[in-house]
């Protein structure tokens, strides 16, 4: 009999309240302490000459390089800020396709190679480039082709700050992550990339409406959904540990179904490693703001103020690291999987988007004059356009193994990218498709747009289920899965709104050739877009099989597996979109296609070499443990002449049952695999793993989880789901 699963509960049941005595929650205000950890205005400011100072500002705003002296002076200051705050390293801080973060660290002590004297030293090449060995890090064949090696490059438009790990503190440097010949090897710089091709389509854009526009930014403000565990129930699963999400695992009699757990009560220890994990963040310049119970047994959610959109995606990649050390230190794991237990709700990640100008403007907040509105409209309905027009593109971008249990499975959100806008734009958009655009008309529909604000105060119906939302004055992607970089979706975004902006500038102008004025003309193309684009948009529920059927009379694409859904990303128009805009070069993209579906491969040949591991090592012991227990027990009652045993032969047959097709499946699960590994391509590989492989650890699923049912719970060495969602 197991004792780790008794001993894990034992262990939960007398955790000590002191257990997180540790935590140093500051009693000051948070904004006395607010991004102390961060190199930003008022460090730089304190630290750098005024003459740097203005130059390093000036950089970050036009996007362009530093001079070599220039970068000798920050990189002296942000030693001696990071060395006053206890820094004894440095690190370039990177974000390979891993989907994780990376950092080398160096130490500012070195030895002078004249003198022999010790010394601390930090120069602007160091701070402007690194070569850490890239090999080993995915590059989807771009390196073998060139050099080995990698290089990581200072982003200075995200700060620098200060990790503390335990008591060592090192300055970490956001970088970007490229080949020798500058290809991309991480989510960086195709986002920075599609940064500023969208900055550049959208000023011209803005300027119809303002003249004063002359700088764009995107926005994004994510929402992070989270299980937590218990680690030492965590522990006694392998499935948990190697894959982050339960393999097996009987569905407990209560799960989500009350809806109690929802915006609860957050019980204590949970609340102490939100604050704890806040304060981190606040330190860190992550200017988190809400938290809640989310719907399945144990998850959560947090969400901050949404920043400058590559802030933003460093900040969410940056909490995650910093929610699984966090855990750590209150004995309890975070799952930051997908889908870490059937039956209950998944993780996702909501990425709001918007986009906002110089002047202070919300590009996607409707407002309150009629003439802002027409700019609003613009932006509204471009964004549907894209996405109308690039679907498949978004859907790719958030595809990944665990992702699939989302979107390729019956819940929120699926697989068919659509657009939900709610009613009172519906009605707006309807009108304007229906009105004649002459030049009465115009006013008219000014008029009508004048109306939007009022009619927002109605709309604060949120369609859950969609999985691209307008949400009073920004987009909601809720695709993302809650492990993934947001960058990936947010490139894909940003790249397609960028191309149709362009697109309506040039429609514009050809319509006021014909002798129109700017505003008839924008809601002459307006007009034609909403027409165009009126089929992404659905206002229903998105889980139904009714909405399936009619979408694909739409003609929408519903892609539920990742090896097919990634094949927008290297299909002509993806090629085309990407390449026009600057963001990924062909070969680029082909190679983050190629990292993407080995990704998939790999993370399912773990899943089913643990699920291997799972019922030869602990599910079959168990119940050839329990059923010899039944067997003794019929021998011994027709020893004293009892007959009847009805209940454990049936047993004693059921466990015979399912470890014969355990058996059988595993056998066929072993080949399956060993084709999938001598497919032709990453491709074939990810399709016969999906296809073939996936579906047999399903089944085997199903019968690890009726012994599970049948066995008696002393012989079960497995933590069960009540007691890994439900204990803490
Ligand atoms: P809900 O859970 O209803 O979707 P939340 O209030 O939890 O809403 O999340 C809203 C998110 O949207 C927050 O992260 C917020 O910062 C972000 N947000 C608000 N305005 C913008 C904007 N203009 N651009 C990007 N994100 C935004
Ligand atoms: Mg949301």
């Amino acid at each position: 009999m197991s004792q780790a699963r008794f001993n894990a509960i034992d262990t939960i049941l007398h955790r000590s309240e002191i257990d997180v005595d540790f935590i140093d929650t500051p009693s000051e205000k948070i904004t006395n302490y607010f991004g102390c950890n961060v190199f930003n205005e008022k460090a730089m400011r304190e630290y750098l000459p005024e003459e740097a100072y203005l130059s390093v500002k000036a950089a970050i705003q036009a996007g362009s390089k530093l001079s070599r002296d220039v970068a000798d002076t920050v990189a002296e200051a942000m030693k001696n800020w990071a060395m006053d705050k206890g820094a004894t390293h440095y690190a370039h801080w990177f974000q390979p396709l891993t989907g994780k973060t990376a950092e080398k660290h160096d130490s500012f002590f070195t030895i002078d190679p004249g003198t022999g004297d010790a010394l601390e030293e930090f120069e602007g090449s160091a701070l402007a480039q690194q070569e850490p060995d890239g090999s080993s890090f995915p590059g989807g064949g771009l390196r073998s082709t060139f050099e080995a090696r990698g290089y990581t490059a200072w982003d200075p438009s995200s700060p620098a700050f200060i990790l503390e790990v335990g008591e060592g503190k090192t300055l970490c440097i956001p970088t970007i992550f490229v080949t020798y010949s500058g290809e991309s090897l991480d989510y960086k710089l195709p986002l920075l990339k599609s940064q500023t091709t969208l900055e550049k389509a959208s000023i011209p854009v803005c300027q119809m409406f303002d003249k004063k526009v002359t700088r764009v930014i995107t926005t994004l403000g994510w929402e992070q959904e989270y299980f937590l565990v218990d680690e030492a129930l965590y522990a006694t699963r392998p499935d948990l540990v190697m894959t982050g999400r339960t393999l097996i695992g009987k569905h407990s009699s209560k799960g989500q179904q009350l809806d109690d757990h929802y915006f609860g009560s957050i019980p204590e220890r949970v609340y102490a490693y939100m604050r704890d994990l806040e304060t981190e963040c606040y330190k860190l310049g992550i200017p988190v703001r809400t938290r809640h119970n989310e719907v399945g047994p144990g998850q959560y959610e947090l969400a901050p103020m949404f920043e400058e959109c590559n802030v933003a995606v460093d900040h969410n990649q940056l909490l995650m690291d910093m929610m699984e050390r966090v855990a750590k230190r209150h004995r309890l794991r975070v799952l930051l999987h997908e889908k870490p237990f059937a039956g209950v709700n998944g993780s996702g990640k909501h990425n709001n988007w918007s986009m906002s100008t110089n002047t202070g403007v919300n590009l996607l907040s409707p407002g309150k004059e009629p003439g802002k509105n027409l700019r609003f409209l613009t932006f509204f309905v471009n964004t549907i356009m894209a996405v109308s027009k690039h679907a498949d593109i978004l859907r790719a971008s958030v595809a990944n193994a665990g992702n699939d249990h989302r979107l390729g499975a019956n819940e929120a959100p699926p697989a068919i990218v659509s657009v939900f806008i709610g009613e009172s734009m519906t009605n707006i958009l309807n009108a304007i498709e229906k009105g004649k655009t002459t030049k009465d008309d115009v006013k008219r529909v000014l008029d009508l747009l004048s109306k939007i604000p009022n009619l927002q105060l109605d709309n604060t119906d949120r369609n859950r289920t969609s999985p691209f939302a307008f949400t009073g004055n920004k987009f909601e992607i809720r695709m993302v899965g809650s492990s993934m970089n947001c960058a990936a979706p947010m490139t894909a975004l940003n790249t397609m709104m960028a191309t149709q902006l362009r697109q309506f500038a040039t429609d514009v102008e050809n319509v006021m050739k014909k002798d129109k004025d700017q505003d008839t003309a924008i809601l002459t193309v307006l007009k034609k877009y909403i027409k165009a684009s009126a089929h992404v948009c659905f206002e229903g529920d998105n889980y139904t099989a009714a909405w399936a059927k009619e979408a694909a009379k739409r003609g929408l694409s519903n892609l539920p597996t990742t090896p097919e859904a990634l094949d927008a990303y290297v299909a002509k128009d993806a090629v085309k979109l990407f390449t026009d805009n600057g963001v990924f070069t062909e070969k680029e993209l082909h190679a983050h296609h190629e990292v993407m579906l080995e990704n998939y491969v790999l993370r399912l040949d773990i899943e089913s070499s643990t699920l291997e591991e799972l019922y030869l090592n602990y599910v079959l012991p168990s119940a050839v443990s329990y059923q010899t227990r039944l067997a003794e027990n019929v021998a011994a009652l027709k020893a004293a002449g009892v007959r009847e045993a009805t209940f454990q032969k049936e047993a004693i047959k059921r466990i015979g049952d399912n470890m014969k097709k355990i058996n059988a499946l595993a056998k066929k699960m072993t080949t399956e695999k060993a084709k999938a590994h001598k497919a032709k391509s990453s491709r074939a590989a990810a399709i016969a793993m999906c296809k073939k492989v996936k579906p047999l650890m399903e089944q085997i699923r199903v019968c690890c989880d009726d012994l599970e049912l049948i066995v008696d719970d002393q012989e079960w060495s497995l933590a069960k789901y009540r007691e890994i969602m439900f204990m803490k």
